[in-house]
């Protein structure tokens, strides 16, 4: 447990470190324990209770047990507690963030804005807990009159991943608790510290025992299985990659559970021949960086129009290439390390591959340091269509560079992929922008803007990026059952 400093050894000893279940804290049956790695020194910070079969079905009991408790408390009371843990959130959050960049790497800046994003979730979800309509109406034939309503789902079950660690988390438990479901939640094994201090904050709020609860495991595969075959699950959301999600509705089909899937991206970043470069390059920053580019929504392609290409490659090596990187608790780091070495290595292999294909580093293309999990930001030209940069996820601080002639060429282009997230367009034409956010074959698209994600917005994506949305309206729509009632009139 070395290399930190008394502050982030008081922030770490804050954290429990056991599983949640039931409003209680408890070490996993086996008394296991798992290691949480500094991605920017390789120590371990800390560990966390190691869960087996029977504390995972021990969670979903207590999810059980309080769902009816739980379903019927006042919106505006489920609200009110949503809205407690939006306050702590935003209170607390140097410390959450310090917690976040600990043992996921990026920048405390970077980690102080996901709380804020994160706590948003909840802010919006306290308003719309007593926003839940139903209708009435008079049916066609005037014979009978018809009555819907909305119901919670019941107990879900959620499976976050390591990026934005309490925000992938607050996307679903916000409008999960404001529906009136309760849940059992297992963050990713490499960032598990988040989602556990995120627990505490909840039951100080005044979450009751049982509605949420915390399992950290190492056997994920093996204690997840049985929960989503459990015919008491009634709901599934998960967040990561589209291999492990397609695994994960296979085994849903089972129960035929609702099942919400946010899965991987190959995001283009479009820029034609009448955009604005200033506002592309800093839009590209954005859209590159954000999160070390490990965001599924990480521009992972550029497609620049060939009259553009030369000052747009020129700029943004330019802005990349001053970017300093370190370790992401030090003071003026912009680009903290990748999550791990596997990660890194993948990140170098996609560059050198670009590279032995024809690409040609503008800037970067290296690792850094002798310690930790450092990648230079990078700039990749003339990168050949065959190039498998442009066709798996980068999920690294490297933005490759292809150029466009015309608007089809482009279009065809960034539709060519089975991922369909999010795009990036900049063009000053009102025309083309409409045309061509209606033809991209994505759930989202940034106009003239480098960041989509909004908690007021439906986020989620189309093709293997996965189905259903979180935040916005439509966000609790995932956490409610549509109930009809034929009405009698005679
Ligand atoms: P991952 O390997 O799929 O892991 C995500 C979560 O699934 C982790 O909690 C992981 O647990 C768990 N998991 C792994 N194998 C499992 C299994 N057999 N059964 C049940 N759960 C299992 O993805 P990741 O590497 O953490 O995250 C990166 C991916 O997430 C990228 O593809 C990214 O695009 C995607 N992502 C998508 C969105 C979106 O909203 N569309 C947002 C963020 C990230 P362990 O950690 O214990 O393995």
């Amino acid at each position: 447990m070395a290399g930190t400093t008394d502050r982030e050894r008081s922030v770490l000893d804050a954290v429990p470190t056991d599983l949640y279940i039931g409003g209680s804290w408890r070490p996993s049956t086996s008394g296991d324990r798992l290691d949480v790695e500094d991605p920017a020194t390789g120590k371990t910070i800390a560990t966390v209770a190691d869960a087996t079969v029977e504390d995972g079905t021990a969670a979903l009991d207590a999810a059980v047990a309080a769902q009816a408790d739980w379903a019927a408390t006042p919106p505006r009371d489920r609200g009110e507690i949503l809205r407690r843990a939006f306050d702590l959130m935003t209170e607390r959050t140097d410390d959450l963030a310090l917690l976040m960049t600990l043992e996921m790497g990026k920048s405390l800046a970077e980690s102080r804005a996901e709380i804020g994003y994160a706590a948003e979730f909840f802010r919006w979800f306290a308003e719309e807990s007593v926003r839940v309509h139903g209708r009435w109406s008079v049916a066609p034939n005037g014979a009978t009159r018809l009555l819907t309503m909305k119901q919670p789902v019941g107990p879900c079950l959620f499976i976050t991943p390591w990026n934005f660690p309490t925000a992938m988390g607050t996307r679903k438990i916000g409008p999960a608790l404001a529906a009136g479901c309760t849940m059992v939640v297992k963050p990713a094994s490499l960032t598990p510290l988040s989602m556990l201090a995120l627990a505490a904050l909840l039951e100080e709020a005044g979450v009751p025992a049982g509605v949420v609860n915390v399992i950290t495991t190492s056997n994920t595969g093996e204690v997840m299985e049985p929960l989503i075959r459990d015919p008491r699950l009634r709901k599934l959301s998960f967040t990561g990659s589209t291999e492990v999600g397609r695994r994960l509705v296979e085994q849903s089909a089972e129960q035929l559970l609702r099942v919400s899937m946010e899965l991987g991206g190959n995001a283009p970043f479009l820029v034609f021949g009448d955009a604005d470069v200033d506002a592309a390059v800093d839009g590209a920053m954005l859209a590159k960086m954000r999160n070390v580019g490990e965001a599924c929504t990480a521009a992972n392609r550029f497609l620049v129009h060939e009259s553009q290409a030369d000052e747009f490659t020129d700029r943004l090596a330019e802005r990349m290439s001053a970017l300093r990187v370190g370790r992401g608790t030090e003071h003026g780091v912009d680009v903290g390390p990748l999550v791990d070495s596997r990660q890194r290595d993948r990140v170098d292999e996609l560059v050198r591959d670009a590279v032995e294909r024809g690409a040609r580093v503008v800037t970067g293309g290296v690792t850094v340091g002798d310690t930790g999990y450092f990648y230079a930001p990078t700039v990749l030209a003339d990168v050949p269509s065959d190039a498998r940069i442009l066709h798996e996820e980068v999920f690294g601080p490297v933005a490759p560079i292809t150029t466009f002639s015309t608007d089809e060429e482009a279009l065809a282009q960034a539709n060519d992929t089975e991922f369909g997230l999010v795009a990036y367009v900049y063009t000053r034409d009102l025309q083309r922008a409409l045309a061509v956010s209606e033809a991209l074959e994505t759930g989202m698209v940034g106009l003239n803007v480098g960041v989509v994600s909004n908690p007021a917005a439906p986020f989620g994506g189309v093709k293997h990026s996965g189905f259903g949305r979180e935040g916005g309206f439509e966000g609790i729509d995932e956490y409610l059952e549509t109930k009809y009632v034929g009405i009698g009139v005679d």
